[in-house]
């Protein structure tokens, strides 16, 4: 029943809607678009200026009546009309750029952990509205699991840490279920800001977002490293106003990381904590995956297994992770249905 209800259609689209990157995947094509989850907006007109990367470009240099919104900034939908305009535009372009006879595809969609019931809805009505016919929702925790080619349907456990923008989703998944988890609001952006303030209290400059993202990029790192590493930084200096350059090295950056780092590390043992034992011993013995940007941190894989003594690895490509899973799901259908998250729509 079900498999004839999803008949095969390579138009169908797997959707990583990220709080920082949103990515989109089709059966013929593999990932279309893998774009910041950014909108441009005229607050006078309310028309739509630019998505994603163009929009991107914009964030912390707009004129007064041009907004950047980031409407995932706390991990769920915080501006639910932007974000399905978001949708809709992705969609759009996705088909645009291929002849396709059937304009209303089935979309597999992730969703984070902790959302409500009203979120999941939301999520839900925004695919539709941005065209979807049918929406599938999937715990992203899952979806990262099925990229990461974990064996989510059978009775072992693994545990996937999938460190973000906005949040940060630690889960235990057996037999295709989430059987624990925990869902921190603390992620990629949070290292940022930990940057951001550890310059201004340090040396009294005021830089950028992207500019801390840069820093943690190239020269961030959760363990010490044989060699270290500096860059030169520019922002404002705070006592007269002007421009300002500095050298920041690995081990301060690593200082102003640590406690959000320790609490990523903290959560992850709460959550092997309250996971029954025969689970934990599979976790052991299989180890922990890192998925998501964060996962890119040098040493934090290190890190983890250290304070763990648990084996840590890192997926392929962590940032594609989410969006590989729905893909995989589009094609596997009984899979699909085995891991679908429950909620309103089921199957
Ligand atoms: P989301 O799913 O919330 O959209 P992503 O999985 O796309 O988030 O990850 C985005 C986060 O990963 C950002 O905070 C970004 O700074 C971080 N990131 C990307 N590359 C790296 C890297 N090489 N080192 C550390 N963090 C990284
Ligand atoms: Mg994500």
């Amino acid at each position: 029943m079900f498999n004839k209800l999803l008949g095969k259609f390579s138009k169908d689209l797997g959707i990583d809607l990220g709080t920082k990157n949103t990515l989109v995947y089709t059966a013929d094509k593999g990932i279309v678009i893998q774009e910041p989850s950014v909108v441009a907006v005229n607050t006078r007109t309310e028309e739509i200026l630019a998505v994603g990367e163009e929009a991107q470009k914009m964030v912390g240099k707009t004129p007064g009546h041009i907004e950047a919104i980031k409407p995932l900034i706390d991990g769920v939908i915080s501006d639910f009309e932007v974000t399905e305009k978001m949708l809709k535009y992705f969609i759009d372009k996705v088909h645009s750029e291929s002849f396709t006879l059937i304009p209303r595809p089935r979309v597999v969609i992730g969703i984070p952990l902790d959302v409500t019931e009203v979120e999941k809805k939301a999520v839900e009505d925004a695919a539709k509205s941005a065209g979807a016919r049918q929406v599938f929702l999937i715990e992203e925790s899952m979806a990262a699991a099925v990229g990461a080619r974990l064996p989510v349907a059978e009775p072992t456990a693994n545990m996937i840490v999938d460190i973000g923008g906005g949040t940060t989703e630690i889960a235990v998944i057996s037999l295709g279920g989430v059987v624990t988890w925990k869902s921190l609001r603390q992620a990629g952006n949070e290292l940022d800001n930990n940057i951001i303030q550890y310059i201004r209290e340090e040396f009294n400059i005021l830089i950028g977002e992207q500019v801390a993202e840069d820093i943690k990029v190239k020269i961030g790192s959760a363990t010490s490293l044989k060699e270290a590493i500096e860059m030169e930084v520019r922002g404002r200096d705070l006592i007269n106003g002007l421009p300002r350059a500095v050298k920041i090295n690995d081990s301060q950056v690593r200082e102003a990381m640590a406690k959000t780092i320790n609490l990523i590390i903290d959560n992850i043992k709460i959550t092997l904590e309250t996971t029954p034992p025969e689970l934990v011993s599979d976790i052991y013995e299989y180890g922990i995956v890192l998925a998501g940007g964060g996962a890119m941190l040098r040493g934090l894989d290190k890190e983890i297994a250290q304070a763990t003594k648990i084996p840590v690895r890192v997926a392929d490509d962590p940032l594609t992770c989410v969006v590989r899973g729905t893909g995989i799901l589009l094609e596997d259908h009984e899979l699909l249905e085995k891991v679908l998250s429950p909620g309103p729509e089921g199957f």
